[in-house]
C-alpha cells in the first residue's frame, strides 16, 4: 500500500498521498468487477440522480461517472430539472429500487427546497444505499453491524490506517458532527477501538483537546481553522475540509480546514487538500457499489 512521501520544505510530516492510495483502491475494485463479469455475468451499475443545476454537483457527478466507467461499472445518469417535485423524484427512486441493472443509487445533495431530502434518502432500498445515509445503514453502523458506510468517513479511516494499521487505543478527535462526515467517522473510529472525542461549534477549548489527539480529523468547513500549534507532535491529521479562498493574482484556490504548512511541521502524517480525502471519497463509492452488487446477487465480495 502506498503511504506517502516526505515533503522537502522543512516539514517533518509524511504527506498521505490520497491520490495514489485512491488509485490503488480503484484498481482493486476494477479487478474485482472484471471477476464478477467473467464468473457471474454481472456488471455493477450506479444510478446518480442530480436535480437542478448546481455547478459543484455537476462536477462531482461527472467525476463519479468517469471513475465508474474506468472501473468497468455501468453509469445510469438521471438529470432532472430544478422544478422537479418530491413525488416525481420518489417515483424515480421506486423504479431504480426495482431495476436489477442498478446496484447502487446516489442522490446528489443538496436538493431544491421543495424536496425533503430525508424522505428521499429513506425511500432508497438500504441495500442500494451506496452513500450509507439511509436510517437503516446509519443504525447498523452504530450497532456495529455490517452496513454500507458513508464514503468520505470510510476514506478517512482507510487513509489513517495506511500510516498506522491499528488505531486501537489512540486518542482520536473528530472536529465536526455532521451526519455525512463527523458522526459516521466517529462511529468507524470507535469500531477501530480508538478513544473518540467529537467536537463541534459549542466545544470549549478546542485547541487543548486537539493537542491531546494522536489522530485528528477535521470536518468543519472553515478555511485553515486548525492551526499548527494545536497539533500534537507526531499526530496523524486527516483534513476533510474543502474551502475556496482568494489566492495570488485574483485566482481562487482550495484549502482544507487545517493550516497545512504549519501543521505539517508538527504532525507525523497529514493529508493535503486537494489530493487527500477527496479522491478517496470517489474510490470508496466505487467500492460500495461493488459490495452492493455482490450483496444483491448473493455473490461473495473480494476482501479489499
Ligand atoms: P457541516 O457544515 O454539515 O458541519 C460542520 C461541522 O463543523 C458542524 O458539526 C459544526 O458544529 C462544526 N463547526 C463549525 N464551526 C466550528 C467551530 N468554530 N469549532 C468547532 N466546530 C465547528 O459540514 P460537513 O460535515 O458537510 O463538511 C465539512 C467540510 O468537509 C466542508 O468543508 C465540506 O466541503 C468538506 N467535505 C469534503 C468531502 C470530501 O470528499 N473531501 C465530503 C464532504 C464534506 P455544529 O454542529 O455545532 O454546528
Amino acid at each position: 500500500m502506498v503511504v506517502g512521501r516526505k515533503n522537502g520544505r522543512g516539514m517533518t510530516a509524511t504527506i498521505i498521498d490520497g491520490k495514489s492510495i485512491a488509485a490503488e483502491l480503484r484498481g482493486k475494485v476494477a479487478a474485482d468487477v472484471a471477476r464478477l463479469k467473467r464468473d457471474h455475468g454481472l456488471t455493477p451499475g450506479l444510478a446518480v440522480v442530480l436535480v437542478g443545476q448546481n455547478p459543484a454537483s455537476e462536477v462531482y457527478v461527472r467525476s463519479k461517472a468517469k471513475a465508474l466507467v474506468e472501473a468497468g461499472m455501468a453509469p445510469f445518469d438521471h438529470k432532472l430539472p430544478e422544478s422537479t417535485g418530491e413525488a416525481e423524484l420518489l417515483a424515480l427512486i421506486d423504479r431504480l429500487n426495482a431495476d436489477k441493472a442498478v446496484s447502487g443509487i446516489l442522490v446528489q445533495l443538496p436538493l431544491p427546497p421543495q424536496i425533503d431530502a430525508q424522505k428521499v434518502i429513506a425511500a432508497i432500498d438500504p441495500m442500494k444505499d451506496v452513500d450509507g445515509f439511509h436510517p437503516v445503514n446509519v443504525g447498523r453502523l452504530s450497532l456495529g453491524l455490517p452496513s454500507l458506510v458513508p464514503c468520505t468517513p470510510y476514506g478517512c479511516v482507510m487513509l489513517a490506517k495506511t500510516v498506522k494499521p491499528s488505531l486501537a487505543g489512540l486518542d482520536a478527535l473528530v472536529i465536526g458532527r455532521s451526519n455525512i462526515v463527523g458522526k459516521p467517522v466517529a462511529q468507524l473510529l470507535l469500531a477501530e477501538n480508538a478513544t473518540v472525542t467529537v467536537a463541534h461549534s459549542k466545544t470549549r477549548d478546542l485547541a487543548a483537546l486537539a493537542r491531546r489527539a494522536d489522530l485528528l480529523i477535521a470536518a468543519i468547513g472553515k478555511a485553515e481553522f486548525v492551526r499548527g500549534d494545536w497539533i500534537k507532535p507526531g499526530a496523524i491529521v486527516i483534513d476533510v475540509g474543502i474551502n475556496r479562498i482568494d489566492g495570488e493574482g485574483g485566482k481562487s484556490r482550495i484549502v482544507g480546514d487545517v493550516a497545512f504548512g504549519e501543521a505539517a511541521r508538527v504532525a507525523g502524517a497529514i493529508t493535503p487538500v486537494p489530493g487527500g480525502v477527496g479522491p478517496m471519497t470517489i474510490a470508496c463509492l466505487m467500492l460500495n457499489t461493488l459490495r452492493a452488487a455482490c450483496a444483491l446477487n448473493g455473490v461473495k465480495a473480494a476482501s479489499l
